[in-house]
Parts: structure tokens; sequence; C-alpha cells
């Protein structure tokens, strides 16, 4: 077996042992397999043992793999900070968009989003720890854009996104809570189903709290190289 093969194993037996703490389904928490810096092999090797969800955070890198792997059906997901002139290809080209956390790029989004797809799924990322350095919306404001962005034409907004401090476990207890509270905003409350939360370092502790949706590179794949971007 081969370290790519014990690795998938090995996560997938984490997320299952963190479930059965929190007495929680295992079919409640998806893993999405964040597979930025790595190449198109790796992700066709996980892919060929069962795994269909991807995340990317740098848009050229992305493209060029969803280019090289068109002919598998994966879903794929932009996890990175989205920039006002990159929406474009964000609606194209991805099945869910994680970093959106103003009312314009989600506006912008759903009208580029093309007729003939199926809307596009949206997670609303919240600095829910209040870090100076990272993106995402302030807790005080998700009410409003929940309530404008669940209204927007081609896009289905899925839940919340957050990336918090290290050992920071009470912000994803804040973050389920948010989650919870803010359900009753959303103009198709049945689409208000995924708390993306959760990395290779903190995952039990974010199952714990309720994630739906882990986002897991490093434990996967192994260290990152960003000079070969
Ligand atoms: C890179 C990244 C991850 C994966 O982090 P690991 O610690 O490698 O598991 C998860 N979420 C986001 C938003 C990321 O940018």
């Amino acid at each position: 077996m081969n370290d790519l093969t014990q690795a998938y194993k090995i996560v997938l037996e984490q997320i299952e042992h963190a479930c059965h703490i929190a007495q929680r389904d295992v079919d409640e928490v998806q893993l999405l397999a964040v597979s930025k810096t790595h190449p198109s092999e790796m992700l066709k090797t996980m892919y060929d043992m069962g795994q269909r969800a991807f995340g990317e955070n740098y848009l050229q890198e992305a493209l060029d793999k969803i280019e090289q792997l068109q002919d598998l059906d994966i879903e794929w997901h932009f996890i990175g900070h989205v920039q006002r002139n990159k929406t474009k290809h964000l609606a194209e080209k991805f099945a869910w968009v994680h970093g959106v956390d103003r009312l314009m790029i989600a506006e912008r989004l759903s009208s580029q989003r093309t007729v003939a797809q199926v809307p596009l799924n949206i997670c609303l990322q919240v600095n829910i720890d209040n870090q100076d350095s990272k993106d995402g919306c302030q807790p005080s404001e998700v009410e409003e854009l929940v309530q404008h962005i669940s209204q927007l034409p081609h896009l289905k907004l899925r839940g919340l996104m957050v990336i918090p401090a290290p050992n920071n476990t009470q912000a994803f207890v804040d973050a389920k809570q948010l989650f919870e509270q803010v359900k009753l905003q959303h103009a198709h409350p049945e689409d208000w189903d995924t708390l993306s939360m959760g990395m290779s370092g903190d995952m039990q502790a974010a199952i714990a709290a309720g994630s739906t949706m882990v986002r897991v590179g490093t434990a996967l794949f192994g260290a990152r190289d960003y000079s070969k971007l």
C-alpha cells in the first residue's frame, strides 16, 4: 500500500472515530480533499480510491487541474480568497465556493453562473474568532448576508465556512451556534446544511462541535511545497 492510499484510509478512520466519540453518524461529515500545490496525478490516485470532492485555493492552478482531470467526475470546491475579478471563472468551473464574505461577490457569482448549470453552492466565510489578518465577514453581519444571498437565483447558500486560529475549540462551538441561529433568515432553509470547518490538525474538535465538512490537506497529501506554484 503506498503512502497516499494509507493516508486516505487513516483520515477516513479518524473521521469515523471523531464521529463515534461525538455520537454522530459518520454520513453527517463529508471529507473535502484539499489538493492545492499537489499534482493532478495525486488527485487521480485519490479519485481511484473513491474520493470525489477536491478543494483548491489558487485559481490558475485549479483551472489547470480541472482541465487535466476533465474526464473524471470530480466535484470542485474553491476554498481560497475570492477576488472580485476572478468570479467569472469560479462561477463557470466550480461546484462550490466557500470563501464568500460580501454581498457583491455573491451577486457577481450568481449573475455569472450560466443558466444551463445547476446553482452554485456557496458557503459564507465568517471571521468567527476576530482575527486581524483573516478574510471573512463579521459574525454580526451574517444574518443580513444570509437574508440577501439566499435570494439570489443561481446560487444555493449551503452554510458557513470558518478557519479559526489553531487550538481554538471554542470558535467551532461559536460557529455551530451562529449556524443554527441564522437559519431562520434563509429564504430556503432546507438548503442550509453545511458547516465547513476543521482541517488536518483540528478535525476531531470541529466534528465534536458539529462540522459537516472537514477540509483536509496535509494529513492526506503530506506537506506542501509552495515553490513549485
Ligand atoms: C489549505 C487549506 C486547508 C487544508 O489545511 P491542512 O492543514 O493542510 O489540512 C483547509 N482549509 C483551507 C481554507 C485551506 O486554505
